[in-house]
């Protein structure tokens, strides 16, 4: 009897095919031509059947499908462990925004990728879907482990650390999808980042990409229950319903997370063939919620799981995923038989490969789908002993026993690229030395910034320097109040050119170390007719120590810094993590007045609520530069003059020094 000649005959191991048949050969084999399968059977048959260049004995072991990553940022395994516990507001725009925009770059993207490759092919991933910044540094990496990947570039409306603008970013998108496509493992594609970071016009475009190339759409989907709640207000749909509204589903998509999926989602999700990816780890670790995992595989949606970012995660190990996919959906409905083991499985084969749509190529063990094969030891201590009455052991065996360290072998498209636990495309040592380089510079950045509230706010961006010097006084005016304010007003030589009424909260943090100065967090309402209805909220940084001080407790202080706070208060807090917190409400009535040829303000404040509750007079300018500040600190005597204020009503202290 002649034999047919294949390259690899794997033999004597537990195959765990994951196709329809959901058959379980416990002396099972696999034959590999080149990069595909081409039979699979009993391992008699198969060494009757094929003469192999090399016959590998898998006693002991599973042969399963190569796992799949559905949702990754494989180059931010950098970051891992940077800052946990967060809300995920401070944890993305006061961390990883701020260190990715000052550190990513071609070199980070490349080494993050190799380092999150010898990762995943430890644990047995054969294929991971990637979105990031210089993705053309994440495919090469792949390419050169040997990987399977979908790589997305990133676009977004905020600048980006390889892009200034959207534009920009999809024409990147654009240039990377043309170099990589047509590539054996490497699917080059676009990933607008999510509804609430883009525009209407970058989701169209990307589709329009996608549909060019044939290349599946990356994004994330309603992630969280405030992403959803504010889409709802914003845009009258839930971001999955405003996907499809925009044509992002008119493409192959695959939709990370899908965390708070309604049913009306579900069904969207399901007739557009769209790939649900939750992330178990991440959605947990982020306090995201948990996915509804039982109604998506119900419902027939293409569901996968993905490992997320390891800086939210923090390893890239499927089988903790697939293993809290199955444990989850038991835990919050009460019902030991939600999610069973082989499906929370095929979560990371055959399904998360519908997910991603490439089930024609993988995620199953089957004749003509490529070799990507994963060889995992069974019977270990914490695996040991093994039944085999049922086929349904098999699964319990991989879900709630196998770790990723017991994975032996791994295969993508019938090449080796770990062997007996050996990376065989990677050198581990040279990348740990790199990836810790990278730290290191990175560590040293945040270590001086945690301690200097100016890079603090820098950071979190939309910062400006405003004119360095302020001088400024305040007095306390008593029943006088308003007397004062009419004596200045109606002077000949001052001229009123804005008038305005406002109510101010303003919440300080302050800090022990005074030298590291204040931050204050200010609502301003405006109370007069005709001006802006909504509350403008700023944060200003003022530096203190730096302070001279002129004849007539005239103040003279230096280098504040102003953003719009376009976060919530909680944010800052935690953020900043302030020493101290001081509230305080003010009622001011405020002009703009020109007095010999210079701007000053004038307020009349009352402290609301307070022990001295004013009113206060305020005079102050501001300038940058030191000369003028002295000539307005002059200016600023004259004018306490000609409102009759007596200098013994001077107050040195800001309001925010004053015993409540
Ligand atoms: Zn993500």
């Amino acid at each position: 009897m002649t034999t047919e000649a294949v390259d690899l005959l794997l033999v004597h191991g537990a195959v765990v095919a994951m196709d329809h048949s959901e058959n379980v050969c416990f002396d099972g084999a696999l034959a590999i031509r080149g990069r595909d399968i081409v039979a699979v059977g009993t391992s008699s048959e198969l060494l009757d059947r094929f003469s192999a260049a090399e016959i590998r004995d898998c006693s002991g072991c599973a042969i399963i499908p190569g796992l799949i990553n559905a949702h990754a940022h494989v180059p931010m395994s950098l970051l891992r462990g940077l800052v946990a516990d967060q809300q995920l507001d401070v944890w993305l725009f006061g961390y990883m925004f701020p260190v990715e925009s000052q550190f990513v770059d071609p070199e980070f993207s490349y080494i993050g990728t190799l380092l999150s490759c010898a990762e995943m092919l430890r644990g047995g991933i054969t294929t991971f879907v990637d979105m990031y910044y210089f993705e053309d540094q994440v495919a090469r990496a792949a390419d050169q482990a040997g990987m399977r990947a979908i790589c997305g570039q990133t676009v977004m409306r905020l600048p980006t650390p390889d892009a200034a603008s959207f534009d920009e970013g999809l024409e990147r998108a654009r240039t990377f999808i043309e170099q990589w496509h047509g590539h054996e493992r490497i699917i080059p594609t676009v990933a607008p980042h999510a509804p609430y970071t883009c525009t209407d016009a970058i989701y169209r475009e990307a589709a329009a990409l996608c549909r060019r190339y044939d290349v599946p759409l990356n994004t994330h989907l309603s992630e969280t229950a405030r992403e959803v709640q504010e889409s709802r207000e914003q845009r009258g749909v839930t971001p999955i319903g405003y996907a499809a509204r925009i044509g992002a589903f008119d493409v192959h998509c695959i939709a990370a997370h899908c965390t708070h999926a309604t049913e009306d989602d579900i069904l969207l999700l399901h007739d557009h063939r769209v790939g649900a990816v939750p992330c178990p780890s991440s959605n947990l670790k982020l306090a995201s919620g948990i996915a509804p995992y039982r109604r998506l595989i119900e419902a027939g949606v293409r569901t996968g799981l993905g490992t997320d970012g390891p800086a939210s995660n923090d390893d890239q190990d499927m089988f903790v995923e697939i293993h809290l996919a199955a444990l989850l959906p038991k835990g919050i409905s009460g019902d030991p038989t939600a999610v069973p083991a082989r499906e929370a499985f095929a979560l990371a084969t055959s399904l998360g490969a519908q997910a991603i749509h490439l089930d024609h190529l993988i995620g199953s063990l089957e004749p003509g789908k490529r070799a990507d094969i994963t060889i995992v030891e069974l019977g270990k201590l914490h695996s040991a002993p093994r039944y085999t009455y049922s086929p349904d052991a098999i699964y319990s065996h991989l879900v709630y026993s196998a770790y990723a360290a017991d994975v032996r072998d791994v295969l993508v498209d019938g090449q080796f690229l770990l062997r007996d636990r050996m990376l065989l495309t990677l050198d581990e040592q040279q990348i740990l030395a790199q990836a810790q380089a990278i730290a290191e510079r990175i560590n040293d950045f945040l270590a001086n910034r945690e301690q200097n509230l100016l890079d603090k706010i820098l950071a979190i961006g939309g910062v400006h320097q405003d004119e360095i010097f302020e001088v400024q006084v305040k007095a306390q005016l008593g029943e006088r109040g308003e007397e004062v304010i009419q004596q200045l007003l109606v002077h000949p030589h001052i001229t009123i050119t804005k008038a305005s009424e406002r109510t101010q909260y303003d919440t300080y943090f302050l800090f022990h170390n005074s030298e590291r100065g204040r931050i204050r967090i200010r609502e301003d309402h405006r109370l007069d007719p005709g001006a802006r209805l909504k509350p403008k909220y700023t944060i200003t940084l003022m530096a203190e120590g730096r302070r001279g001080e002129y004849p007539s407790a005239i103040l003279l202080s230096r280098a504040r810094y102003t953003a719009p706070a376009d976060y919530t208060l909680r944010f800052y807090r935690e953020y900043f993590q302030p020493d101290d917190i001081v509230e305080l409400e003010k009622g001011r009535k405020r002009w703009r007045i020109v007095y010999k040829g210079e701007d000053f303000a004038v307020n009349l404040d009352t402290l609301i609520g307070h022990r001295n509750p004013g009113p206060y007079l305020e005079i102050k300018s501001r300038t940058w530069s030191r000369k003028d500040a002295n000539h307005k600190a002059e200016l600023i005597g004259e004018l306490l003059e000609i409102g009759g204020v007596d200098e013994a009503n001077l107050v040195k202290q800001e309001y925010v020094e004053m015993d409540a």
